[in-house]
Protein backbone atom coordinates (compact mmCIF):
# COMPACT_ATOMS: atom_id res chain seq x y z
CA UNK A 1 0.00 0.00 0.00
CA UNK A 2 0.96 3.57 -1.09
CA UNK A 3 1.76 6.02 1.73
CA UNK A 4 -0.94 7.90 1.22
CA UNK A 5 -3.19 5.37 1.24
CA UNK A 6 -2.92 3.97 4.67
CA UNK A 7 -5.05 5.60 7.71
CA UNK A 8 -2.95 8.65 10.22
CA UNK A 9 -2.83 5.65 12.67
CA UNK A 10 -0.76 3.30 10.64
CA UNK A 11 1.53 5.87 9.30
CA UNK A 12 1.39 6.93 12.77
CA UNK A 13 2.83 3.36 13.84
CA UNK A 14 5.71 3.29 10.84
CA UNK A 15 6.90 6.19 11.99
CA UNK A 16 7.12 5.65 15.06
CA UNK A 17 9.21 2.28 14.10
CA UNK A 18 11.20 4.00 11.89
CA UNK A 19 10.33 2.12 9.11
CA UNK A 20 9.60 5.50 6.93
CA UNK A 21 10.18 9.34 7.75
CA UNK A 22 7.90 12.33 7.89
CA UNK A 23 9.28 13.52 4.79
CA UNK A 24 8.60 10.38 2.81
CA UNK A 25 5.28 10.75 3.94
CA UNK A 26 4.57 14.04 3.14
CA UNK A 27 6.32 13.72 -0.23
CA UNK A 28 3.88 10.62 -0.90
CA UNK A 29 0.90 13.29 0.28
CA UNK A 30 2.18 16.24 -1.80
CA UNK A 31 2.45 13.90 -5.28
CA UNK A 32 -0.80 13.04 -4.61
CA UNK A 33 -2.48 16.63 -4.39
CA UNK A 34 -0.52 17.20 -7.41
CA UNK A 35 -2.14 14.46 -9.49
CA UNK A 36 -6.02 14.94 -8.20
CA UNK A 37 -6.33 18.41 -6.70
CA UNK A 38 -6.71 20.06 -10.17
CA UNK A 39 -9.87 17.63 -10.48
CA UNK A 40 -11.64 18.57 -7.31
CA UNK A 41 -10.55 21.77 -6.15
CA UNK A 42 -10.18 20.98 -2.02
CA UNK A 43 -7.58 23.66 -0.97
CA UNK A 44 -7.36 27.10 -1.08
CA UNK A 45 -3.83 27.38 0.14
CA UNK A 46 -0.97 24.85 -0.24
CA UNK A 47 1.60 25.11 1.90
CA UNK A 48 3.99 22.29 1.12
CA UNK A 49 7.08 24.20 2.18
CA UNK A 50 5.52 24.88 5.97
CA UNK A 51 5.35 20.87 5.70
CA UNK A 52 8.17 19.61 5.03
CA UNK A 53 10.08 21.63 6.89
CA UNK A 54 7.66 20.55 10.02
CA UNK A 55 8.54 17.08 8.56
CA UNK A 56 12.19 17.42 8.70
CA UNK A 57 12.33 18.84 12.21
CA UNK A 58 10.37 15.83 13.19
CA UNK A 59 13.00 13.49 11.64
CA UNK A 60 15.81 14.73 12.75
CA UNK A 61 13.97 14.82 16.95
CA UNK A 62 12.70 11.26 16.23
CA UNK A 63 16.48 10.32 14.84
CA UNK A 64 17.51 12.00 18.15
CA UNK A 65 15.90 9.56 20.69
CA UNK A 66 13.39 11.71 21.61
CA UNK A 67 9.60 10.95 22.66
CA UNK A 68 7.13 12.61 20.44
CA UNK A 69 3.40 12.53 20.39
CA UNK A 70 2.04 9.78 18.02
CA UNK A 71 0.62 11.88 15.50
CA UNK A 72 4.23 13.90 15.54
CA UNK A 73 5.52 13.57 11.37
CA UNK A 74 1.42 12.89 10.54
CA UNK A 75 0.19 15.02 7.89
CA UNK A 76 -3.22 17.45 8.39
CA UNK A 77 -5.34 19.88 6.44
CA UNK A 78 -7.39 22.52 7.75
CA UNK A 79 -10.21 24.34 6.81
CA UNK A 80 -9.58 27.72 6.09
CA UNK A 81 -11.70 29.61 8.74
CA UNK A 82 -8.90 28.24 11.28
CA UNK A 83 -6.64 31.09 12.06
CA UNK A 84 -2.69 30.44 10.96
CA UNK A 85 -0.28 32.96 12.06
CA UNK A 86 1.54 34.34 8.81
CA UNK A 87 -0.74 32.03 6.38
CA UNK A 88 -3.32 33.58 4.64
CA UNK A 89 -7.00 32.43 6.11
CA UNK A 90 -9.73 33.72 3.56
CA UNK A 91 -12.96 31.93 5.31
CA UNK A 92 -14.19 31.23 1.47
CA UNK A 93 -14.67 35.09 1.36
CA UNK A 94 -13.30 37.76 -0.87
CA UNK A 95 -13.62 39.86 1.78
CA UNK A 96 -10.82 38.46 4.05
CA UNK A 97 -9.22 37.00 0.42
CA UNK A 98 -5.62 38.63 1.55
CA UNK A 99 -6.25 38.29 5.39
CA UNK A 100 -3.02 37.27 7.20
CA UNK A 101 -3.67 36.34 11.04
CA UNK A 102 -1.15 38.10 13.46
CA UNK A 103 -1.94 34.44 15.97
CA UNK A 104 -2.48 31.06 15.77
CA UNK A 105 -5.81 29.77 16.72
CA UNK A 106 -5.54 27.21 19.83
CA UNK A 107 -5.99 23.97 18.14
CA UNK A 108 -3.15 25.20 15.53
CA UNK A 109 -0.75 25.48 18.14
CA UNK A 110 -1.90 22.43 19.70
CA UNK A 111 -0.89 21.02 16.18
CA UNK A 112 2.22 22.20 16.03
CA UNK A 113 2.84 21.11 19.22
CA UNK A 114 2.20 17.52 18.33
CA UNK A 115 3.94 18.00 15.27
CA UNK A 116 1.81 17.50 12.59
CA UNK A 117 3.13 19.42 8.82
CA UNK A 118 0.14 21.21 7.69
CA UNK A 119 -0.50 20.83 4.05
CA UNK A 120 -2.95 23.17 3.28
CA UNK A 121 -5.65 25.26 4.25
CA UNK A 122 -8.92 23.88 2.74
CA UNK A 123 -12.10 25.06 0.72
CA UNK A 124 -15.12 25.95 2.15
CA UNK A 125 -18.58 27.59 1.89
CA UNK A 126 -18.07 31.18 2.33
CA UNK A 127 -17.89 31.71 6.59
CA UNK A 128 -19.25 27.93 6.51
CA UNK A 129 -22.71 29.12 5.37
CA UNK A 130 -23.62 25.98 3.37
CA UNK A 131 -23.87 22.65 2.81
CA UNK A 132 -22.48 22.30 -0.51
CA UNK A 133 -19.04 24.26 -0.44
CA UNK A 134 -20.84 25.94 -3.82
CA UNK A 135 -21.09 28.95 -1.60
CA UNK A 136 -16.93 29.43 -1.84
CA UNK A 137 -16.30 32.69 -3.34
CA UNK A 138 -13.37 31.17 -5.14
CA UNK A 139 -14.40 27.47 -6.83
CA UNK A 140 -17.18 24.91 -5.43
CA UNK A 141 -15.58 21.65 -4.70
CA UNK A 142 -16.10 18.26 -6.16
CA UNK A 143 -17.48 15.66 -4.54
CA UNK A 144 -14.74 12.27 -5.80
CA UNK A 145 -17.19 9.86 -5.29
CA UNK A 146 -18.97 11.59 -8.86
CA UNK A 147 -17.09 14.99 -9.73
CA UNK A 148 -20.42 16.06 -10.94
CA UNK A 149 -21.67 15.97 -6.88
CA UNK A 150 -21.43 18.54 -4.36
CA UNK A 151 -19.28 16.95 -1.17
CA UNK A 152 -20.98 18.72 1.52
CA UNK A 153 -20.13 21.61 3.26
CA UNK A 154 -19.46 23.68 4.74
CA UNK A 155 -16.26 21.47 5.48
CA UNK A 156 -16.19 20.04 1.69
CA UNK A 157 -12.78 20.81 1.08
CA UNK A 158 -11.55 19.48 4.17
CA UNK A 159 -13.86 15.40 3.26
CA UNK A 160 -12.65 15.79 0.01
CA UNK A 161 -8.82 15.77 0.97
CA UNK A 162 -9.32 13.18 2.94
CA UNK A 163 -11.37 10.92 1.12
CA UNK A 164 -8.84 11.62 -1.53
CA UNK A 165 -5.60 10.72 0.12
CA UNK A 166 -4.72 14.22 -0.33
CA UNK A 167 -4.17 14.03 3.42
CA UNK A 168 -5.02 11.52 6.47
CA UNK A 169 -6.10 13.50 8.46
CA UNK A 170 -8.47 17.34 8.33
CA UNK A 171 -10.08 19.83 10.86
CA UNK A 172 -13.35 21.02 9.76
CA UNK A 173 -15.61 22.84 12.17
CA UNK A 174 -19.41 22.28 12.76
CA UNK A 175 -22.31 25.11 13.34
CA UNK A 176 -25.13 23.00 12.26
CA UNK A 177 -23.65 20.06 10.08
CA UNK A 178 -20.27 21.44 8.58
CA UNK A 179 -18.07 18.43 9.44
CA UNK A 180 -21.10 15.49 9.88
CA UNK A 181 -22.72 16.20 6.38
CA UNK A 182 -19.67 16.15 4.63
CA UNK A 183 -18.54 12.99 5.92
CA UNK A 184 -21.39 11.55 5.04
CA UNK A 185 -21.50 12.44 1.89
CA UNK A 186 -17.60 11.65 0.95
CA UNK A 187 -17.68 8.58 3.08
CA UNK A 188 -16.05 9.52 6.38
CA UNK A 189 -15.94 9.55 9.91
CA UNK A 190 -16.28 13.11 11.43
CA UNK A 191 -17.05 14.17 14.82
CA UNK A 192 -19.10 17.57 15.95
CA UNK A 193 -17.75 17.69 19.18
CA UNK A 194 -19.67 18.73 22.83
CA UNK A 195 -19.62 22.45 22.79
CA UNK A 196 -16.88 23.28 24.63
CA UNK A 197 -14.66 20.19 24.25
CA UNK A 198 -12.52 22.09 22.05
CA UNK A 199 -11.13 25.72 21.81
CA UNK A 200 -12.74 28.21 19.36
CA UNK A 201 -10.09 30.62 20.05
CA UNK A 202 -8.92 31.51 16.53
CA UNK A 203 -12.27 29.70 14.70
CA UNK A 204 -13.40 32.68 12.77
CA UNK A 205 -16.68 33.45 14.59
CA UNK A 206 -19.99 32.19 12.96
CA UNK A 207 -22.59 31.51 15.33
CA UNK A 208 -20.50 31.34 18.50
CA UNK A 209 -22.95 29.91 20.66
CA UNK A 210 -22.90 26.65 18.33
CA UNK A 211 -19.27 26.70 16.07
CA UNK A 212 -16.86 23.92 17.31
CA UNK A 213 -13.89 22.33 15.47
CA UNK A 214 -13.66 18.99 15.20
CA UNK A 215 -11.61 15.58 12.91
CA UNK A 216 -12.40 14.13 9.73
CA UNK A 217 -10.94 11.37 8.97
CA UNK A 218 -10.99 8.04 7.04
CA UNK A 219 -11.53 5.95 10.62
CA UNK A 220 -12.59 6.28 14.08
CA UNK A 221 -9.52 5.64 15.74
CA UNK A 222 -7.57 8.32 13.74
CA UNK A 223 -10.40 10.77 15.11
CA UNK A 224 -9.83 9.79 18.26
CA UNK A 225 -6.02 10.16 18.10
CA UNK A 226 -6.88 13.62 16.54
CA UNK A 227 -9.19 14.58 19.49
CA UNK A 228 -6.17 13.67 21.60
CA UNK A 229 -4.66 16.53 20.25
CA UNK A 230 -7.11 19.38 20.28
CA UNK A 231 -9.83 18.69 22.92
CA UNK A 232 -8.73 20.55 26.20
CA UNK A 233 -9.68 23.70 28.39
CA UNK A 234 -8.46 26.95 27.15
CA UNK A 235 -8.48 29.89 28.93
CA UNK A 236 -8.45 32.39 25.93
CA UNK A 237 -12.31 30.89 25.03
CA UNK A 238 -14.52 31.32 28.19
CA UNK A 239 -16.95 29.01 26.44
CA UNK A 240 -14.13 25.97 26.35
CA UNK A 241 -15.05 23.04 30.03
CA UNK A 242 -12.15 22.48 32.03
CA UNK A 243 -13.64 18.93 32.20
CA UNK A 244 -10.80 16.52 32.31
CA UNK A 245 -9.99 15.12 28.57
CA UNK A 246 -9.83 11.27 28.15
CA UNK A 247 -7.73 8.98 25.96
CA UNK A 248 -10.10 8.54 23.23
CA UNK A 249 -8.43 5.62 21.99
CA UNK A 250 -8.79 3.52 25.34
CA UNK A 251 -11.72 2.19 24.66
CA UNK A 252 -12.16 1.77 20.57
CA UNK A 253 -12.08 -1.78 21.03
CA UNK A 254 -14.67 -2.62 23.98
CA UNK A 255 -17.59 -3.49 21.04
CA UNK A 256 -21.23 -2.83 21.86
CA UNK A 257 -22.56 -4.89 24.21
CA UNK A 258 -25.13 -3.93 26.85
CA UNK A 259 -25.20 -0.25 24.80
CA UNK A 260 -28.62 0.84 24.77
CA UNK A 261 -29.47 2.45 21.09
CA UNK A 262 -32.38 4.61 20.42
CA UNK A 263 -33.33 5.30 16.55
CA UNK A 264 -34.40 8.44 16.14
CA UNK A 265 -38.16 8.46 14.50
CA UNK A 266 -37.28 11.74 13.06
CA UNK A 267 -33.98 10.49 11.12
CA UNK A 268 -35.39 7.86 9.13
CA UNK A 269 -38.31 9.42 8.20
CA UNK A 270 -40.36 8.60 5.19
CA UNK A 271 -39.19 11.37 3.09
CA UNK A 272 -35.98 10.35 3.45
CA UNK A 273 -33.62 8.16 0.38
CA UNK A 274 -35.12 4.63 1.04
CA UNK A 275 -31.25 3.38 0.16
CA UNK A 276 -29.96 5.36 3.59
CA UNK A 277 -32.64 4.31 5.64
CA UNK A 278 -32.35 0.81 4.96
CA UNK A 279 -28.24 0.61 5.23
CA UNK A 280 -29.42 2.67 8.94
CA UNK A 281 -31.48 -0.23 9.87
CA UNK A 282 -29.38 -2.70 8.65
CA UNK A 283 -26.56 -1.20 10.89
CA UNK A 284 -29.03 -1.33 13.88
CA UNK A 285 -29.37 -4.66 13.55
CA UNK A 286 -25.99 -5.68 13.54
CA UNK A 287 -25.22 -3.72 17.19
CA UNK A 288 -28.58 -5.49 17.90
CA UNK A 289 -26.84 -8.83 16.75
CA UNK A 290 -23.53 -8.04 18.87
CA UNK A 291 -25.36 -7.47 22.07
CA UNK A 292 -26.79 -3.78 21.83
CA UNK A 293 -30.36 -3.66 22.77
CA UNK A 294 -32.11 -1.40 20.86
CA UNK A 295 -35.75 0.52 20.54
CA UNK A 296 -36.99 3.69 19.43
CA UNK A 297 -36.97 7.00 20.16
CA UNK A 298 -38.97 10.39 19.14
CA UNK A 299 -37.43 13.40 19.50
CA UNK A 300 -40.67 15.45 19.05
CA UNK A 301 -39.19 18.68 18.77
CA UNK A 302 -37.53 17.94 15.95
CA UNK A 303 -39.57 19.73 13.57
CA UNK A 304 -38.80 23.06 14.97
CA UNK A 305 -35.07 22.28 14.67
CA UNK A 306 -34.33 23.81 11.51
CA UNK A 307 -36.57 27.05 11.90
CA UNK A 308 -34.64 27.70 14.98
CA UNK A 309 -31.45 26.93 13.89
CA UNK A 310 -32.59 29.43 10.86
CA UNK A 311 -33.07 32.37 13.47
CA UNK A 312 -30.53 31.85 16.09
CA UNK A 313 -27.39 31.44 13.69
CA UNK A 314 -28.04 34.05 11.34
CA UNK A 315 -28.53 36.50 14.42
CA UNK A 316 -25.48 35.43 16.12
CA UNK A 317 -24.08 35.92 12.55
CA UNK A 318 -25.29 39.30 11.68
CA UNK A 319 -23.88 40.21 14.92
CA UNK A 320 -20.48 38.38 14.44
CA UNK A 321 -19.85 39.68 10.95
CA UNK A 322 -20.69 43.72 11.71
CA UNK A 323 -16.31 43.44 12.01
CA UNK A 324 -16.05 43.29 8.01
CA UNK A 325 -16.31 47.01 7.77
CA UNK A 326 -13.19 47.46 5.99
CA UNK A 327 -11.49 49.71 8.31
CA UNK A 328 -9.64 46.81 10.53
CA UNK A 329 -9.82 43.53 8.44
CA UNK A 330 -9.19 42.34 4.95
CA UNK A 331 -10.88 43.65 1.76
CA UNK A 332 -11.91 47.78 1.49
CA UNK A 333 -13.01 49.39 -1.69
CA UNK A 334 -12.57 52.85 -1.01
CA UNK A 335 -15.65 55.26 -0.87
CA UNK A 336 -16.07 58.97 -0.46
CA UNK A 337 -17.39 59.02 2.85
CA UNK A 338 -17.52 56.30 5.82
CA UNK A 339 -20.98 55.38 4.89
CA UNK A 340 -20.27 54.36 1.30
CA UNK A 341 -17.25 52.87 1.78
CA UNK A 342 -18.88 50.32 4.51
CA UNK A 343 -21.46 49.53 1.99
CA UNK A 344 -19.37 49.27 -1.17
CA UNK A 345 -16.82 47.10 1.01
CA UNK A 346 -19.55 45.02 2.43
CA UNK A 347 -21.55 44.76 -0.85
CA UNK A 348 -19.15 43.52 -2.95
CA UNK A 349 -17.05 41.32 0.06
CA UNK A 350 -19.89 39.42 0.89
CA UNK A 351 -21.79 36.84 -1.06
CA UNK A 352 -25.19 36.03 -1.56
CA UNK A 353 -25.52 33.35 1.11
CA UNK A 354 -23.69 35.85 3.76
CA UNK A 355 -25.79 38.80 2.78
CA UNK A 356 -28.88 36.58 3.13
CA UNK A 357 -28.11 35.57 6.30
CA UNK A 358 -26.97 39.20 7.62
CA UNK A 359 -30.56 40.32 5.93
CA UNK A 360 -32.26 37.67 8.50
CA UNK A 361 -30.47 37.95 11.58
CA UNK A 362 -30.78 41.91 11.81
CA UNK A 363 -34.81 41.35 11.34
CA UNK A 364 -35.07 38.65 13.74
CA UNK A 365 -32.95 40.94 16.23
CA UNK A 366 -34.50 44.28 15.68
CA UNK A 367 -36.64 46.19 17.77
CA UNK A 368 -40.15 44.75 17.81
CA UNK A 369 -39.25 41.59 16.10
CA UNK A 370 -36.80 40.14 19.02
CA UNK A 371 -39.81 38.83 21.05
CA UNK A 372 -41.30 37.13 18.26
CA UNK A 373 -38.68 35.38 16.29
CA UNK A 374 -34.81 35.58 18.25
CA UNK A 375 -36.52 35.11 21.74
CA UNK A 376 -39.30 32.29 20.53
CA UNK A 377 -36.21 30.29 18.76
CA UNK A 378 -34.35 30.54 22.09
CA UNK A 379 -37.38 28.87 23.81
CA UNK A 380 -37.31 25.89 21.09
CA UNK A 381 -33.64 25.81 21.90
CA UNK A 382 -34.47 25.23 25.42
CA UNK A 383 -37.20 22.24 24.56
CA UNK A 384 -35.01 20.80 22.27
CA UNK A 385 -31.92 20.54 25.02
CA UNK A 386 -34.61 19.02 27.11
CA UNK A 387 -35.46 16.45 24.40
CA UNK A 388 -32.12 14.98 24.21
CA UNK A 389 -32.09 15.26 27.87
CA UNK A 390 -34.89 12.79 28.03
CA UNK A 391 -33.73 10.45 25.29
CA UNK A 392 -30.35 9.82 26.81
CA UNK A 393 -32.17 9.26 30.25
CA UNK A 394 -33.00 6.23 28.43
CA UNK A 395 -30.03 5.58 25.98
CA UNK A 396 -26.49 6.00 25.43
CA UNK A 397 -26.47 6.68 21.70
CA UNK A 398 -29.17 8.46 19.52
CA UNK A 399 -28.93 6.80 15.49
CA UNK A 400 -30.41 7.42 12.76
CA UNK A 401 -29.53 8.98 9.09
CA UNK A 402 -26.57 12.08 8.68
CA UNK A 403 -28.76 13.17 5.60
CA UNK A 404 -31.72 12.80 3.68
CA UNK A 405 -30.21 11.76 0.81
CA UNK A 406 -26.64 10.59 -0.98
CA UNK A 407 -24.38 13.83 -2.22
CA UNK A 408 -26.92 15.99 -4.82
CA UNK A 409 -25.71 17.33 -7.88
CA UNK A 410 -23.77 21.05 -8.33
CA UNK A 411 -26.09 23.41 -8.82
CA UNK A 412 -29.39 21.49 -7.82
CA UNK A 413 -30.16 23.07 -4.76
CA UNK A 414 -27.73 26.27 -5.00
CA UNK A 415 -30.57 28.49 -6.28
CA UNK A 416 -33.13 27.50 -3.72
CA UNK A 417 -31.91 28.43 -0.12
CA UNK A 418 -35.19 26.32 1.72
CA UNK A 419 -33.80 23.30 -0.14
CA UNK A 420 -30.30 23.89 0.40
CA UNK A 421 -31.19 24.16 4.40
CA UNK A 422 -33.23 21.06 4.25
CA UNK A 423 -30.15 18.90 3.43
CA UNK A 424 -28.78 19.20 7.51
CA UNK A 425 -31.72 18.86 8.77
CA UNK A 426 -30.59 16.02 10.69
CA UNK A 427 -27.45 17.95 12.15
CA UNK A 428 -29.32 20.89 13.41
CA UNK A 429 -30.43 19.45 16.92
CA UNK A 430 -27.82 18.32 18.53
CA UNK A 431 -25.82 21.26 17.47
CA UNK A 432 -28.58 23.55 19.21
CA UNK A 433 -28.38 20.69 22.07
CA UNK A 434 -24.46 20.99 22.57
CA UNK A 435 -24.01 17.81 22.48
CA UNK A 436 -21.49 15.57 20.73
CA UNK A 437 -22.33 14.20 17.44
CA UNK A 438 -20.63 11.66 14.71
CA UNK A 439 -21.12 10.56 11.01
CA UNK A 440 -19.79 7.16 10.10
CA UNK A 441 -19.63 5.09 6.73
CA UNK A 442 -23.00 2.65 6.47
CA UNK A 443 -23.09 1.90 3.10
CA UNK A 444 -22.92 2.77 -0.48
CA UNK A 445 -26.03 3.58 -2.42
CA UNK A 446 -26.84 2.24 -5.94
CA UNK A 447 -25.27 4.93 -7.89
CA UNK A 448 -21.98 3.96 -5.69
CA UNK A 449 -22.56 6.77 -3.28
CA UNK A 450 -21.83 6.51 0.36
CA UNK A 451 -24.01 6.62 3.13
CA UNK A 452 -23.65 8.39 6.25
CA UNK A 453 -24.79 7.19 9.85
CA UNK A 454 -25.28 9.38 12.60
CA UNK A 455 -24.83 8.70 16.28
CA UNK A 456 -25.09 11.40 19.00
CA UNK A 457 -24.43 11.07 22.56
CA UNK A 458 -24.89 12.88 25.91
CA UNK A 459 -22.39 15.69 26.08
CA UNK A 460 -18.06 14.38 26.86
CA UNK A 461 -19.47 10.85 25.74
CA UNK A 462 -17.11 11.38 22.34
CA UNK A 463 -15.69 8.16 23.65
CA UNK A 464 -18.65 5.80 23.27
CA UNK A 465 -19.62 7.76 19.91
CA UNK A 466 -15.93 6.22 18.28
CA UNK A 467 -16.22 3.53 20.30
CA UNK A 468 -19.33 2.38 18.36
CA UNK A 469 -17.79 3.91 15.09
CA UNK A 470 -14.72 1.45 15.42
CA UNK A 471 -16.67 -1.32 15.71
CA UNK A 472 -18.72 -0.81 12.52
CA UNK A 473 -15.10 -0.40 10.75
CA UNK A 474 -14.28 -3.61 11.98
CA UNK A 475 -17.03 -5.22 10.27
CA UNK A 476 -15.65 -3.18 6.65
CA UNK A 477 -12.63 -3.12 5.01
CA UNK A 478 -11.80 1.04 5.10
CA UNK A 479 -10.26 0.89 2.22
CA UNK A 480 -12.94 0.23 0.11
CA UNK A 481 -14.06 3.43 1.34
CA UNK A 482 -11.40 5.31 -0.89
CA UNK A 483 -13.10 6.36 -4.17
CA UNK A 484 -11.26 5.89 -7.41
CA UNK A 485 -11.75 9.25 -9.14
CA UNK A 486 -12.82 9.03 -12.78
CA UNK A 487 -11.22 11.61 -14.55
CA UNK A 488 -13.38 13.52 -17.30
CA UNK A 489 -10.47 12.87 -19.60
CA UNK A 490 -11.27 8.98 -19.28
CA UNK A 491 -9.16 6.75 -16.74
CA UNK A 492 -9.28 6.38 -13.46
CA UNK A 493 -6.96 7.70 -10.20
N1 LIG B 1 -25.37 24.03 6.53
C1 LIG B 1 -25.58 24.74 7.75
C2 LIG B 1 -25.62 26.23 7.46
O1 LIG B 1 -25.56 26.58 6.34
C3 LIG B 1 -24.51 24.41 8.75
C4 LIG B 1 -23.23 25.08 8.45
C5 LIG B 1 -22.16 24.76 9.46
O2 LIG B 1 -22.28 23.83 10.25
N2 LIG B 1 -21.13 25.60 9.46
O3 LIG B 1 -25.72 27.03 8.32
Amino acid sequence: MKLYEQTASSLSQLLQNKEVSSVEVVLSFLDRIELIEPYVKAFITHTPAMALETASVVDSRRSGGEELHPLAGVPIAVKDNISTRGLRTTCASKILENYIPPYDATVIESLKTAGLPLLGKTNMDEFAMGSSTENSAFYPTRNPWDLERVPGGSSGGSAVAVSTGMTPLALGSDTGGSIRQPASLCGLTGLRPTYGRVSRYGLIAFASSLDQIGPLSLTARDSAMLMNVIAGHDPLDSTAVSEAVPDYTAHLEDGVKKLRIGVIKQNVATGFDPEITAAVMKTVTLFKDHGAEVDEVSLPLTDYGLGAYYLIAPSEASSNLGRYDGVRYGYNHGGDNIETMFSATRGKGFGAEVKRRIMIGTYALSAGYYDAYYLQAMKVRTLIRRDYEAAFRRFDILVGATTPTPAFKIGEKIEDPLQMYLSDVCNITDALAGVPSLSVPCGISSEGLPLGMQMTASPFREGLLLKAACFLEQKRDPVSLRPRVKLPEGGEV
